[in-house]
This record gives structure tokens, C-alpha cells and sequence, in this order.
């Protein structure tokens, strides 16, 4: 562009003798020291060898003045022509984006008010169920009696998802139940409880009753094999919904007949959360791992307090050494003739299953056995007779209880008795030594198994 300028001026300037000047003038440009470009034209005079008194200066520097105003003014046309024009598309580039982000910020908050409003909606209708059914409820008052003074002293309807039927509903239910036999209501009144050894035979699964929310897929339902105190029996039914972040519900039920009807005559606050499925009952105390710790927790049904609290040396849990089906089972608790005892895995054991008995009081580790027998790859186990047995599948419907576990020798040994999964989700299995009978949870139905203990041949 100077080139062009530079010409420009050439022309103008050597109008008046054009074919002298053009072979002497010459063109300069150079920067000073400010950085700003400098041309210098140099015009030899046709007709002077020297500057009489310097009188063509002032108009050489008003044209070398012009020039420099030109060439400013050219540059700032350029630098306008092109800034102005990558300007322009930075902006529309610019704001394109902040457009569409924007948009997209709205819909998000659109969506995020869509859904709180239906949350909103949902809670609201919750909440008027809730009060309809409590207005109800202290509407009619529950004329329930109980023969225990636990019971009287409790004497409100409980949460259970099923205790939503009027009164009417449960007075004829309760004359359904005094007709009953006896020999129904205690399960072990035909079975010869002499004798312990080892198990033959397990029978086919009975329902007793199905869980009706999802909180009841998976849990843990007992019955005390050895009740103490004047407030429960080895009638009294316990269930624990273990499906949850803060497991604490403790429903108790008069009987399997009310059990089986979902009317529990109480509910107890756990103090503690419970973890997955390895709770167990013994001598009028609930025996629990605290959720995410390897603290057992014994909770005396009686005084409902928390009575002994203490660590299980090493044990793997939540999720170290479950069971096959995963839930966190990494700590069971169960009990049999010979006592109370804990089955989990250890690092050390390197996920063999490890049994000890405790001290039911204490909670103190009386004596641990190492077995073969690998935790994560068996569904569930259960001890009887002071032996330790697991079964192998949760889902298949047609499994076994594949080993066995002999306290009192250290040895273990393949078996295979037949045991059913009939809802294919076996999450707890219990053994239960007063009933002689298997207490299972498989995929909300609560069930029991006859055991035939014997001299395997
Ligand atoms: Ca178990």
C-alpha cells in the first residue's frame, strides 16, 4: 500500500517537469524513534545548484505533512476494514454461543421445575393420605388385646404396610384366629426336637406371609428359639424390612397367625441402623451388625435398650466378604443348641469363611475356626448342632446345601441336600432349634423350611 501512496504522490508532484524530476526524485521511509513511519521525498531543483534562502522548505513539508496525514489515514481505513470485519463475526460467533447457552440453561431449569412441582405434587398427596389415615385410625380406636403385659403396654396399631384395614376387618380375623387349632399356632407341636445331628433333609419351602413394598424384598424374620422375660414368647414373631439406608423398624408380631395377617402388635426403634440380613434372635435379644462397621450390636427386647456394643475382631464389612448375592452380607449371626455365633471373613482368611462363637452377654469371641469354605461363593449359611452349613444358589430353584462345617472336629466336607429357592432370590436363611426349623427370606416371601436332623449314614 505505501507503494501505491508513494506513486500517488510521484504523480502530483512531478507535474511541473515531469521528465527531470522523475529521473531525481527519490522516495525515503523510515521509522523515528517513536516507531512512527516517516517518508522523505528528495526533489533535485531543475534550475538551482543551491537554496538561496530555503523557500521551497515550507512546501515540501506541507506535502511531506499531507503525505504522512494520508498514509495514517489509509492505515486506519485497513486496520478498520479488516478489524472491523473479524470483528464482527467474533461477535456474531459470540453471541451465537451465549444464545444457545442460554437456551439450554432455560430448559434445564424448565425440566428442574417440572419436577420438583411433581415431587411437590406427590408429597402433598402423601401427606393427605397420612392424615386421612391417622384421623381414621384415632377414629377407631384398635380394641386389640394381648395376653402379655408387653403387649398391653403397647397397645397402637403399627406401621406394618398391611395394618391399613378397619376395625371391622380385624375383629372377624381375630375370630378367625380362635378357631385355629393349637397344634397350627405352635409349628413344633408334631416334631420330635430330641437329639441333635447332622442334617438329612430339608423340606419344601411354606409361605407365610409376602411382603407388600418393596422395603420387603430382602429382610430378616425370626422367632426366638429360647425368649426370656414375661413380655414375649417363642410365639412372638420378629421381622426386620432390611431394604434401606437406615434400617431401624423392629416389628413385632403376637403370633405367626397375626404375622401372617401383617398386624404386629409393636414396633420398635432400633438405636442403631441395621446392616443386610444377618440379625438373629437368642435369649430375648436381637443380635445385629451396625450398618458400615464390624460392631455387633445386642438389643434387649425387654428393657428395649441397647445392651452390649463391641467390635468383631477383622471382620470384613460392608461388601469385603458377602455372601454370593452381595447386600452387604458380610457379618451372619446365628444361633443353635450350642450357642450364639458369628460367620464372616477376615483378611486374613483371605475370604475363607471364618465361625466363631460368642459370648451372648460380652458379645466377646469365645473361640474362631478357619474353614476352606469360600464366603463369596456360597448363598447363605446357617448353623446347627455346632455345625456350619451353606447353601449353594440363591436363585436356582433346585439347590443344595453344599458343605458343612463341624465345630467340633474342624472339618469340612462336601454334601448335597436338596433345598428349593422357589422365589429366586433367597436373601437370609436361619436356623431355628426350638422350631427344628429353617427360617428363609427369598424375594419378599417369608418363609420356613422342616429340617430332619440325624446320623448321616
Ligand atoms: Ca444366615
Amino acid at each position: 500500500m505505501w507503494l501505491q501512496v508513494s506513486l500517488l504522490c510521484l504523480f502530483y508532484l512531478s507535474v511541473p517537469s515531469q521528465s527531470q524530476a522523475q529521473q531525481r526524485a527519490s522516495l525515503y521511509r523510515s521509522n523515528d524513534p517513536t516507531g512512527q513511519c516517516h517518508y522523505t521525498f528528495t526533489v533535485a531543483s531543475p534550475d538551482e545548484t543551491s537554496c538561496p534562502g530555503g523557500s521551497a522548505k515550507p512546501e515540501i513539508d506541507g506535502v511531506l505533512s499531507r503525505l504522512t496525514l494520508l498514509e495514517a489515514l489509509v492505515s486506519r481505513l485497513i486496520a478498520g476494514v479488516d478489524g472491523g470485519a473479524a470483528s464482527e463475526a467474533g461477535n456474531e460467533e459470540g453471541l451465537r454461543e451465549a444464545y444457545s447457552q442460554v437456551t439450554g440453561e432455560k430448559n434445564q431449569l424448565q425440566q428442574d421445575k417440572e419436577r420438583l412441582n411433581r415431587q411437590v405434587r406427590e408429597l402433598q398427596k402423601r401427606l393427605e393420605e397420612l392424615s386421612r389415615e391417622a384421623e381414621d385410625l384415632r377414629s377407631k380406636p384398635c380394641l386389640q388385646t394381648h395376653t402379655s403385659e408387653g403387649a398391653q403396654r403397647e397397645n397402637r396399631p403399627a406401621s406394618d404396610p398391611a395394618y391399613d384395614s378397619g376395625n371391622g376387618a380385624y375383629q372377624e380375623m381375630k375370630a378367625e384366629v380362635t378357631e385355629v387349632p393349637a397344634s397350627h399356632l405352635i409349628p413344633d407341636g408334631n416334631h420330635n426336637l430330641t437329639g441333635c445331628g447332622e442334617v438329612l433333609s430339608v423340606g419344601d419351602p411354606v409361605l407365610h406371609r409376602k411382603a407388600d413394598s418393596i422395603t420387603g424384598k430382602y429382610g430378616v424374620w425370626l422367632q426366638d428359639p429360647e425368649p426370656q422375660g414375661p413380655y414375649y414368647s417363642n410365639k412372638t414373631v420378629w421381622r426386620i424390612d432390611a431394604v434401606g439406608k437406615d434400617v431401624r423398624q423392629l416389628f413385632a408380631y403376637e403370633d405367626m397367625e397375626q404375622f401372617s395377617r401383617g398386624f404386629p402388635m409393636k414396633v420398635l426403634v432400633l438405636p442403631e441402623p441395621v446392616e443386610s440380613t444377618g440379625a438373629t434372635l437368642y435369649q430375648g435379644s436381637l443380635y445385629y451388625q451396625r450398618r458400615r462397621s464390624r460392631t455387633l450390636i445386642r438389643y434387649d427386647l425387654a428393657s428395649e435398650t441397647l445392651a452390649t456394643r463391641a467390635e468383631l475382631p477383622h471382620a470384613g464389612f460392608h461388601g469385603q466378604h458377602p455372601y454370593s448375592w452381595g447386600g452387604y452380607t458380610d457379618i451372619d449371626l446365628a444361633a443353635d443348641e450350642q450357642g450364639l455365633w458369628a460367620i464372616y471373613s477376615t483378611s486374613k482368611a483371605k475370604g475363607a469363611i471364618v465361625i466363631s462363637q460368642l459370648d451372648p452377654k460380652s458379645l466377646e469371641v469365645k473361640k474362631s475356626w478357619e474353614t476352606n469354605i469360600r464366603k463369596n461363593t456360597v448363598a447363605n449359611a446357617f448353623v446347627a448342632c455346632g455345625r456350619l452349613y451353606t447353601v449353594s444358589s440363591y436363585t436356582a430353584p433346585n439347590t443344595t446345601i453344599n458343605y458343612m462345617f463341624d465345630t467340633a472336629t474342624g472339618e469340612s466336607k462336601a454334601i448335597s441336600v436338596p433345598f428349593k429357592n422357589k422365589y429366586r432370590y433367597n436373601s437370609m436363611v436361619d436356623y431355628n432349634h426350638a422350631q427344628r426349623k429353617l427360617y428363609a427370606w427369598d424375594n419378599f416371601h417369608m418363609i420356613t423350611y422342616d429340617v430332619r436332623l440325624g446320623r448321616a449314614s
